[in-house]
């Protein structure tokens, strides 16, 4: 999972790098930053850059920013950015007073790019598109100069104006650093620092026509804040060397250095921004805050506690060679947390009717049930067990095998929190499907126990059906049904999952409706669920945000 690297817990390379340059002296304090592009949500890929930048900072005693890579407006937004303050302070992060913008540097970068014209080292290229990528060359062919390429000082630095006056079209023309055409890293081509872009910007609004390049203003504004360690993604590792170009060859106030881990890759999900505003412009899913969505806002609303995404990037750990992570290690992190924090509560998400041919009419006997078998501090609620009861169809088998420690014909099981019941009789509808079961119950059996020593192996859960509350529950199976999405076609669309969503008419114990929405809590033997942003006491909502493991699916699929 960590590639080829060992590492001891909370260490890894990065951190090992951080701690020597404290320990050197290179640096007294040491500053980070998260640097999203508002053009969509942040995801699960970005957790693990936060809980990086972000922990170093606390555990080295820095300071990381939040900085806005806002350079390209056509596909930035407001409401992105909004969302991400709010996410990264929901993952339990905080920027204190340093939040940044690439754009509060629009005017130094513009000058540097002057000052690199005056050197000697930037042009304007009046080459198309097209062109440009056609003398660009390949990994194994150098690329061609620009016929633009010698331009003089003057003639430049008037081009350059006249494109920040808006005097040309979009693509029309590009500022160029001159760096060498023949290079072995094409990103030392001549790459662009400057494109025409007309779009109002979200902060600038029309000021600016023009757009400096991720390239060009990334390492610089890391300069400009006194970024000391510049974490990135693998992919910018062949970009490092015009990082350090620009950093050399610009009268920046300080030598900032960029350090590359490995990108989180999970099973089963798309970490990328541009999949993910596909699946949200195509209506695949509800938004961006969808149940199923592996953005924060997603599995925010699915009821997954920041904590766990904090523990689950900790064991994923940082290193140096891509690898792919399995979902199902996330999916422990939550059952962790949730196991420990969440209430306990009934629910019966694919109700069978059960009728107790013994119990009186309409008389009932309150249980106590327990909110946490681990907190007793939690305390109980009373739940009230009557002769009419609901319980999951699952835990009924006409012809149930031996391992199988639930209800069948004239099998006992245990009623949790209540008596022991016996199955005596099958009721059927026209077609054959099992409607009802009439049973008995032993009344000496409360609380589990029979005077006569009798065990039973099965407890189930139940909700009485004179109070259980009709609600909806969601069910939700990975997005993507290939754990490798695309591996196939190419497409990852090829490989969602039409099943990623099943909708249920449930019956809850009554208490769950003082449940606030998000707040989590398991449905006994069922998983851990929390009420819905939309739902209502009137129209209760409930979603699942990760099953408990089944021991007899577990059985089930050995056979
Ligand atoms: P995408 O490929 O989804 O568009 P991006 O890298 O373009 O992602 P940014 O907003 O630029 O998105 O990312 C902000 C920071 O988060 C960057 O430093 C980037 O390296 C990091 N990041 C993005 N995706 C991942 C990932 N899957 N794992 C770890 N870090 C990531
Ligand atoms: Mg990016």
């Amino acid at each position: 999972m960590n590639g080829s690297e060992t590492q001891t817990p909370g260490r890894d390379f990065i951190r090992d790098i951080v701690a020597e340059d404290l320990a050197s002296g290179k640096h007294k304090s040491i500053v980070t930053r998260f640097p999203p592009e508002p053009n969509g949500y942040l995801h699960l890929g970005h957790a693990k850059s936060i809980c990086l930048n972000f922990g170093i900072a606390q555990e080295f005693g820095g300071r990381c920013h939040l900085r806005f890579d806002d350079t390209n407006p056509a596909k930035e937004e407001q409401e992105f950015i909004d969302a991400i303050q709010r996410d990264v302070r929901w993952l339990g992060f905080d920027w204190g007073g340093h939040l940044y913008h690439a754009s509060d540097y629009f005017d130094q970068l513009y000058a540097w790019a002057e000052h690199l014209i005056r050197e000697g080292k930037a042009y304007v290229d009046d080459q198309n598109a097209e062109e440009m990528r056609a003398n660009r060359g390949t990994l194994t062919e150098p690329g061609k100069n620009s016929p633009f390429r010698e331009r003089s000082v003057a003639e430049n630095l008037d081009l350059f104006a006249r494109m920040k006056a808006g005097e040309f079209a979009p693509g029309a023309r590009v500022l160029r650093a001159k760096i060498d055409m023949t290079s072995g890293n094409i990103n030392l081509r001549d790459p662009a620092l400057y494109r025409i872009i007309d779009a109002p910007h979200p902060r600038t609004g029309t000021k600016w026509r023009i757009y400096p390049s991720y390239d060009f203003a990334h390492g610089q504004s890391d300069a400009l804040e006194h970024i000391t360690h510049s974490i990135c993604t693998l992919e910018f590792e062949d970009h490092r060397p015009l990082y350090d170009w620009f950093i050399e060859n610009l009268p920046v106030p300080a030598r900032p250095r960029q350090y590359e881990f490995a990108r989180l890759n999970l099973t089963h999900t798309v970490l990328s921004k541009r999949t993910l505003t596909q699946l949200v412009r195509e209506k695949i899913v509800e938004g961006w805050d969808d149940p199923r969505m592996p953005t924060l806002a997603g599995i925010r609303r699915r009821g997954v506690p920041a904590e766990a995404l904090r523990d689950f990037v900790s064991r994923i750990g940082v290193a140096k060679a891509n690898s792919l992570v399995d979902y199902g290690m996330l999916e422990f992190s939550i059952r962790e947390t949730l196991n420990r924090d969440a209430e306990r509560r009934m629910a019966v998400i694919d109700p069978l009717k059960i009728v107790i041919e013994n119990w009186p009419e309409g008389h009932f006997e309150e249980v106590e049930a327990v909110n946490h078998p681990a907190m007793p501090e939690r305390g109980a609620r009373k739940l009230r067990f009557g002769r009419e009861l609901y319980i999951e169809r699952d835990d009924f088998m006409e012809d149930p095998p031996k391992k199988f420690f639930r209800l069948g014909p004239g099998r006992e099981v245990r009623m949790r929190f209540g008596y022991f019941v016996t199955c005596r009789e099958i009721v059927r509808d026209a077609g054959g499907k099992v409607m009802e079961l009439r049973c008995t119950y032993d009344p000496q059996s409360r609380g589990g126990n029979p005077p006569d020593g009798r065990k039973v192996k099965g407890t189930i859960h139940w909700v009485n059906a004179h109070d259980g509350v009709d609600a909806q529950v969601r069910l939700y199976d990975h997005l993507f049904a290939s754990p490798a999405p695309g591996s196939a076609t190419g497409n990852v669309m090829d490989d969602l999952n039409p099943a990623s969503l099943t909708v249920m008419n449930a019956k809850l114990e009554p208490s769950l409706l003082e449940f606030p929405a998000g707040q989590s809590v398991q449905f006994e033997r069922l998983g851990y669920f929390c009420p819905d942003l939309s739902s209502t006491r009137d129209r209760p909502v409930f979603i699942r945000t990760v099953g408990l493991r089944d021991t007899w699916a577990k059985e089930a699929a050995k056979s």
